[in-house]
């Protein structure tokens, strides 16, 4: 039935373009780079085998166009596609039209994906599996008055969030009942908006709590997980900081936490990679799931380089018909691991978006460094997709040494022509709560407004 991938459609842009044309070329897959008329120089186009122009720069013109993408299988002969991650990689339509047309989606089946894309459906579904979640309503709210009702067993302060939220988006807190009522209808109307379906749900808000994600890998048989990574570190919901393992888990922690991942990815039947998110609270050592990422994450570097498993080429072998051939038992986690996004958005004018021309370039060297980019000297970022211009990701045999090289591999990064993270780093890196790793979801975002208003954090 499943086909071995002859030709690869990378159906995305940026880094995680050439991250996928790279792990490609080490299965000996040719590849096409599927682009926008922004994107014709980038540097996928330039290391693709072949490029196939899916229209104007316009997302949904060309990222985002179902058709267009369709058609460029047809006229490349690509026999698979992979999302990358946003655009389409989580839209279970697409993933349809592409094996309707005879193609392998390169992730789980169309159903895993519409059932862990519905936060409200994939919180169900864990709490079947016998995962906690956050406590929260039992479902989709349509109306105030239930809501209202609902709130009173979850709790305040509370989330509303949007089913088919993602990308930090569609999430609003109310602290009470008359916010709630006048939250309520607002996010409705804007997840309708945003993601075209306007079902919410409500969730209590945990405001000490630590970001932890499992990854795990599946071929429909079975699941292993590889180890977590801890992105507390976040703005507006947004990670930008990412480390594994997590610096507060102890052994038995992490195995009740990972052996819950693996469990639930198991009672999905789950083929590919994927992410369980989670929040924990290190005063009680309780976790709860939170949503499930059924594709590649942002993050995947700093998993790839505490265990050794290239996780891109996973997801091409396991697409293309192989079975896992890991066993837990073979995952190891191997020293600590960090990864800072650089974006294109200016710390100093409140990460104003500065998109620009690179005009001089130098990447770290040295031990335990990786630089995923699709950045080059004299490529002018265009300003019309994602911020992220690079990842510096940083690996040692132990969290002290790993921030060292990171500290090291900052200091030695150039890129002129336009603000971005980089200075944001150099100063992330000097706190004593990150050195300690004393920090949750809402540590960034205070030390930023503590900055802000002159302060010290
Ligand atoms: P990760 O956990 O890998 O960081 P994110 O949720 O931040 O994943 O999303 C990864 C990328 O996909 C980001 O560039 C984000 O902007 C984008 N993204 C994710 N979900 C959506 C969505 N529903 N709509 C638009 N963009 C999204
Ligand atoms: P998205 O799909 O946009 O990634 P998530 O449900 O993963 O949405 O939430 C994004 C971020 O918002 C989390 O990483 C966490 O920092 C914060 N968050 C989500 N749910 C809660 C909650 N119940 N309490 C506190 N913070 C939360
Ligand atoms: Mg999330």
């Amino acid at each position: 039935m499943t086909q071995p991938i002859r030709k690869l459609l990378v159906a995305n842009r940026g880094e995680i373009a050439v991250r996928i044309i790279r792990a490609a070329k080490a299965l000996g897959i040719p590849t096409v780079a599927a682009c926008s008329e922004a994107d014709i120089d980038s540097q996928a186009a330039r290391l693709a085998d072949e490029v196939h122009l899916l229209g104007p720069a316009r997302a949904d013109k060309s990222y985002l166009n179902i058709e267009a993408l369709l058609g460029a299988l047809q006229a490349t002969g690509a026999n698979a596609v992979h999302p990358g991650y946003g655009f389409l990689s989580e839209n279970a339509g697409f993933a349809e039209a592409v094996i309707a047309s005879g193609a392998i989606f390169v992730g789980p089946d169309p159903d895993t994906i519409r059932r862990m894309g519905d936060k409200a459906e994939a919180r169900r579904t864990a709490q079947a599996a016998g995962v906690p979640v956050v406590p929260g309503s039992p479902g989709e709210l349509f109306d105030v008055e239930s809501a209202l009702r609902a709130a009173e067993s979850v709790g305040y302060p509370l989330l509303i969030k949007a089913s088919a939220g993602g990308g930090g988006r569609g999430i609003r807190l109310a602290e009470n009942a008359a916010q709630l009522s006048e939250e309520f209808p607002r996010s409705q109307r804007e997840a309708q908006a945003a993601f075209g379906n306007g079902a919410v749900y409500l969730e209590r808000f945990i405001g000490k709590a630590r970001h932890i994600e499992v990854q795990v890998l599946g071929d429909g048989k079975n699941a292993v997980h590889l180890f977590e990574r801890e992105c507390s570190l976040q703005r507006r919901r947004q990670k930008i900081f990412e480390e594994a393992p997590s610096p507060v888990l102890d052994a038995q922690q992490r195995e009740a936490l990972c052996a819950s991942a693996v469990r639930l990815t198991e009672s999905l039947g789950y083929k590919g990679a994927g992410t369980l998110e989670y929040l924990y609270d290190d005063v009680t050592g309780e976790f709860f799931f939170i949503e499930m990422n059924t594709r590649i994450q942002v993050e995947h570097p700093v998993t790839e380089l505490v265990t050794g498993i290239d996780l891109v080429q996973a997801m091409l072998r396991i697409a293309g018909g192989e079975p896992l051939g890991l066993k837990q038992s073979d995952i190891r986690l191997n020293g600590s691991a960090l990864q800072m996004r650089l974006n294109a958005e200016d710390p100093a004018r409140d990460f104003f978006p500065s998109p620009g021309l690179v005009e001089s370039l130098a990447w770290p060297q040295g031990e335990g460094v990786r630089v995923d980019t699709h950045l080059y000297e004299g490529y002018r970022v265009p300003p019309y997709y994602d911020s992220l211009l690079a990842k510096l990701i940083v690996h040692g045999p132990d969290r002290s040494t790993a921030l060292a090289r990171a500290r090291t591999a900052v200091a030695q990064t150039l890129l002129t022509g336009m603000a971005s993270t980089l200075s944001l780093h150099a100063e992330l890196l000097q706190q004593p709560w990150l050195q300690t790793a004393d920090f949750h979801t809402g540590t960034l975002e205070n030390w930023l407004s503590a900055r802000r208003s002159g302060g010290e954090a």
